[in-house]
């Protein structure tokens, strides 16, 4: 693991491919790309400098100003648990799955 996650000013929010890591002492921010097939190892970006971070609860999504002027914003949305935004290829997946349970092991 990378030490720098472990610190106290380190914020990281959740998203559906990603994980946003934000240091908000020196106010740089990374994501780390979430991996989901368990095939590859986890990949991040570079640290970038960012100017602000708003987190919208009721929407459950967030801003990142990339910029001092706030003309560049970067939106994403929370992951939550369960997720509705990543739900529907988990439940085509499932649905998969029982399907084979209920028709049994083809020949
Ligand atoms: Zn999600």
């Amino acid at each position: 693991m990378e030490s720098d996650e472990s610190k106290n000013d380190v914020t990281s929010i959740e998203s559906c491919n990603s994980v946003w890591i934000f240091d908000t002492q020196t106010m740089e921010f990374k994501r780390r790309i979430r991996n989901l097939s368990g095939e590859t190892e986890d990949v991040s970006t570079d640290w970038r400098p960012y100017f602000g971070l708003n987190v919208d609860e009721s929407s459950k999504s967030f801003v990142v100003q990339l910029n001092e002027s706030g003309t560049r914003l970067l939106k994403s949305f929370i992951h939550k648990d369960p997720c509705t935004r990543c739900s529907e290829s988990n439940t085509t997946e499932i649905s998969l799955e029982e399907i084979n349970r209920v028709l049994g092991p083809r020949e």
